[in-house]
């Protein structure tokens, strides 16, 4: 029976930004009276920071040590290498936890649906940026960097690490912690024109000005853009006199200033606007061989601005290309899935049985899977704590779960199931040997980027 005094206890599934958070706000809001422990396939916490934040973005990466403070406390739990819906399922957790959260952000990409998506040579964002971050899952995956140009297709932040590191110089390069693997492929890759293109406008573009004006100091290559596709259209330049917009005042100033830049270095970082992806063409033996594309002009339809296709195409070669047009959340397994939306049905977090369903007691979601793949790492900070709000009211008036075996027993059933999972101690062990070798390279770490070298080097197998 649950009384007032029962200490709340939490399972957390996935170690990225928003499940971290989610824990931060519950031991904030309810000091010394709950149990939070998070669960993550991998044995490294810290999801995005660690697989998805570009290797030369350090400052954004040392978000980490917050992590860490929150894993300090002695109510927090980290058990890696532990997959939800293969070696613990729903029915295990409800039987030892109040609540549940899935956190688990979006580990897919979105299909653009046009012909040659999946031919050889055509890759996804996703790989790509976990490739080089030596996510274990993709560690094994190889990328032809033997072609003179690269297609990017979409022009938001991950449109634009995926175009940098390309554009990376060896000594920029080894001030990374990215893959050992990527910086030995990278350092050969005879890539020397990375074009990356956007379907609507540059006023519409999704990158954000610190992202782009990075660009400017790359060692060895220089963003350009073209004179046409940067004058801006009769709608927008009307919308921005009735709302005008810093942010985007300035982002086209930046861009106007890469306008008609010529090859003065190594490589050239083509900026291409009002291009829609029409076909992804291939050779005789089937591989990518370029990028077809529709011209576009832009209008405005029930109050946005979109693009909409002129019927004039062009069709820019290419060896490689890579889509990235967004990520998408994964179904879990017993968990209702809005295929549509790529996400788990919620109400402010709270997990529904379907879109417009009923509320599912005790189950709630977080972050990315929550909604969509949008936001920054500290978008979820703001919305792990207003979800916490929730959790908590929850908890007070009774609304759930009612767990039958004795709080700490989840340690029990993994080593019954014999789970070489990793704690948070060994988490940072692993963290000091990357660290400790890294210093010997003059790298920020140098990473394990094989689950069974990780397991060898704690002395798990
Ligand atoms: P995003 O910001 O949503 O950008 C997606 C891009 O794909 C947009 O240019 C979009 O164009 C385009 N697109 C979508 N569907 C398309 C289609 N069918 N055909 C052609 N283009 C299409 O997504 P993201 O770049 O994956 O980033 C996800 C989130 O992570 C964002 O919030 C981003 O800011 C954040 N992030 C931040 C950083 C950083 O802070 N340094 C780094 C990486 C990611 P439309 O605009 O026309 O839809």
């Amino acid at each position: 029976m649950v009384n007032s005094k029962t200490k709340l206890r939490v399972a957390i599934i996935g170690s990225g930004p928003a499940g971290f958070y989610v824990a931060d706000s519950i031991f904030k809001k309810k000091p010394s009276g709950a149990v939070v422990d998070m669960f993550d396939l991998l044995p490294t916490p810290h999801g995005l920071v660690r697989h998805g934040v570009a290797p030369d973005h350090q400052k954004i990466k040392a978000i980490s040590k917050v992590y860490d403070k929150i894993a300090d406390n002695p109510d927090f739990r980290f058990f890696g290498l532990v997959e939800f819906g293969k070696d613990i399922v729903l029915t295990d957790l409800k039987s030892r936890y109040h609540q549940i959260v899935f956190a688990t952000g979006a580990q897919t990409d979105r299909k653009l649906g046009i012909p040659g998506e999946d031919a050889e040579g055509s890759r996804t964002a996703t790989e790509f940026v976990a490739w080089y971050n030596g996510h274990p899952h993709f560690s094994h995956l190889d990328f032809n960097l033997s072609c003179e140009r690269a297609v990017v297709i979409g022009v938001g932040n991950v449109a634009v690490d995926v175009a940098r590191i390309l554009c990376l110089s060896e000594n920029e390069r080894k001030k990374t912690d990215m893959a050992d693997y990527a910086e030995k492929k990278l350092a050969v890759s005879n890539i020397r024109e990375i074009v990356m293109a956007g379907r609507r406008g540059p006023a519409q573009a999704a990158f954000t000005n610190p992202e782009l004006r990075e660009l400017t100091a790359l060692e060895e290559a220089v963003p350009s853009t073209f004179a046409d596709e940067m004058r801006m259209d009769t709608m927008t330049q009307n919308l921005l006199k009735l709302n005008p917009d810093v942010q985007t005042e300035r982002k086209l100033e930046i861009l106007s200033g890469f306008s008609g830049r010529t090859a003065s270095k190594k490589k050239t970082l083509r900026l291409r606007f009002l291009l829609s992806p029409v076909s992804i063409e291939t050779d005789a033996k089937g591989r990518v061989c370029g990028v077809t594309f529709e011209k576009n002009r832009i209008e405005k339809r029930n109050g946005n601005m979109v693009a909409v296709g002129t019927g004039e195409t062009e069709t820019i070669e290419a060896g490689i290309v890579f889509r990235s047009i967004g990520y998408r959340g994964v179904k879990l397994t017993d968990i209702p899935f809005d295929d549509t939306a790529g996400r788990i049905p919620n109400t402010d977090g709270r997990v529904i049985d379907g879109p417009g369903g009923m509320t599912l007691t005790g189950l709630y979601t977080a972050g990315w899977i929550k909604r969509g793949p949008i936001g920054v790492i500290g978008t979820n900070k703001a919305d792990s704590s207003r979800i916490v709000d929730l959790m908590l009211e929850d908890f007070a008036h009774g609304k759930r779960l009612e767990p039958s075996e004795p709080e700490g027993s989840i340690s029990a059933l993994l080593e019954e199931r014999n789970m070489p999972y990793v704690n948070y101690a060994e988490w940072k062990k692993l963290d000091g040997m990357e660290k400790e070798l890294g210093e010997k390279e003059g790298k920020p770490r140098v990473k394990y980027t094989k689950i069974k070298d990780m397991l060898t080097a704690l002395g798990k197998c």
